[in-house]
């Protein structure tokens, strides 16, 4: 069972290091807090847990580099743990500064010792595979780490490994995942394996940007980690898994944003698209509430919600019963966009000039979005009751979802009366989608289905 924790995650000076090429905290500089501070921060978060058995504390760099932690307060958080009855500190370090600091660090082990609390140093070697680790720029190699590790087991205290899944440069991820396992079984006491992902203003960011690296779904993740596992005859139980501690919308850093007006392949597969979609198919997952996705168009105004067809399409959804259950995804050029993303860059500042589409633009839109509609049904077809359809029938949105529905084996209960449609199309009405007999349609349709699902 796992031990009920205390994780206090600080920032105080600058890593020493700062280049890893994942990591969003390293480069950051803050302030050195003093002793005092540190001790509030962590006294403040251990009175809010009762019964905790480990205190965690991670300062983005290393707990034995003066610059960042004060010496005194290493003596001080024991005391804390001690009082509050927890029985063990968790500290990341560099390994370096354990090898520089031995007498440091077998001097902090002894006072732990003293108190009844055990020390766990916890090193971020990610892969041990010295290319790799070059490569992904650590500030050391496995050679560190194991004379590191001898001199914290050597006086007591344990290590804590952290590696990554999914890094990029690495070909056969199982394969080095293994590897990384069977290593840190000989050199290590406690392995947390952790889902790598691509975080804004980091040079793994910018690989996403380029298409040179793609994050992994939680099956996938998984996965791989099962097929390691497997190859070593280790066990689940021997590890410990960390998918979404670091996930987070792709937010693109304002410095680079732009607006993305025009037609053609440029604004239909555009990096910042692309990472968005990736994100929505792999990672996000739609609020629980959420039980029937709904397929809508896309609107010129932005957000969408404030166009004239979202408002009246909106407005009318509103009056249905389970209205809160409804999922409401956009289909555009940009991708596949549920409304909670609406407000976000790059989807506030994009305007696709459809009337400047040729054939073969309109042949790439389609292929596009159909490719992209089957991703999100193949990852998502379980996580929803139905999909729902509201989209003009003779518009490539429709067809490409149709298609992909098809293509995947899901089922769209297209919501559009195509006669009605038909009709005030010929009657030379504008805006059809919002004409009241045909919003009306669409709710009866969704009513009826819901019926089937109470
Ligand atoms: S991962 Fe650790 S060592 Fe690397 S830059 Fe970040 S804080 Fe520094």
């Amino acid at each position: 069972m796992k031990k009920k924790e205390i994780v206090v995650i600080t920032t105080s000076g600058k890593c020493s290091w700062g280049r890893c090429i994942f990591c969003p905290f390293g480069w950051k500089e803050s302030r050195k807090k003093s002793c005092e501070e540190l001790e509030k921060e962590v006294r403040e978060k251990v009175e809010r847990v009762s019964d905790a058995e480990v205190l965690k504390f991670f300062n983005s760099g290393s707990f034995l580099d003066e610059n960042q932690i004060p010496k005194e307060f290493r003596t001080k958080m024991i005391d804390i743990a001690a009082e509050t009855g927890i029985r063990e500190v968790v500290v990341e370090v560099l390994p370096q500064h354990v090898v520089m600091k031995e007498k440091e660090v077998v001097e902090l082990l002894n006072y732990a010792k003293e108190k009844g609390v055990e020390v766990s140093f916890a090193i971020g070697l990610e892969v041990a595979d010295d290319k790799i680790m070059a490569k992904i720029n650590k500030p050391f190699r496995t050679k560190e780490f194991v004379e590191a590790s001898k001199i914290i087991r050597k006086f007591g205290g344990r290590v804590r490994a952290y590696i990554m899944v999914n890094l990029p440069f690495v070909e056969d991820q199982a394969g080095m995942l293994a590897k990384s396992l069977l290593f840190c079984k000989e050199h290590a006491d406690s392995i947390a394996i952790l889902n790598t992902y691509a975080r804004p203003n980091t040079e793994l960011f910018r690989l996403w940007l380029e298409g040179r690296w793609h994050p992994l779904s939680k099956k996938e993740f998984e996965e791989i980690v099962r097929k390691a596992l497997k190859q070593t005859g280790m066990k689940m139980e021997d590890v410990e898994l960390y998918y979404y501690d670091y996930v987070c919308p792709p937010r693109i850093p304002k410095k680079d944003r732009v607006f993305l007006k025009g037609v053609g392949k440029e604004y239909l597969v555009h990096p910042y698209f692309n990472v968005w979609h990736d994100y929505i198919v792999k990672v996000y997952q739609p609020p629980s509430i959420k039980k029937y996705a709904l397929f809508l168009p896309c609107a010129y105004r932005k957000p969408y919600s404030k166009s004239k067809t979202h408002r009246a399409i909106i407005s009318r959804l509103m009056r249905l019963k389970d209205y809160a259950k409804i999922h409401q995804i956009m289909i555009s050029n940009a991708g596949v966009i549920p409304r909670e993303f609406e407000n976000e860059y790059p989807f506030t500042s994009y305007d696709w000039e459809e009337w400047r589409e040729t054939e073969e633009i309109q042949k790439e839109y389609y292929e596009v979005t159909r490719e992209r509609l089957e991703n999100y049904l193949r990852e998502k077809k379980k996580r929803y009751k139905v999909f729902f359809a509201y989209l003009k029938p003779d518009s490539l949105s429709y067809k490409a979802l149709m298609d992909a529905a098809k293509n995947v084996g899901v089922r769209v209960v297209d919501c559009v009366d195509h006669k009605l449609y038909k009709k005030l199309k010929d009657e030379g009405r504008k805006d059809v989608l919002i004409h009241q007999d045909l919003l009306d349609e669409m709710v009866r349709i969704i009513e009826k289905e819901l019926k089937k699902h109470e």
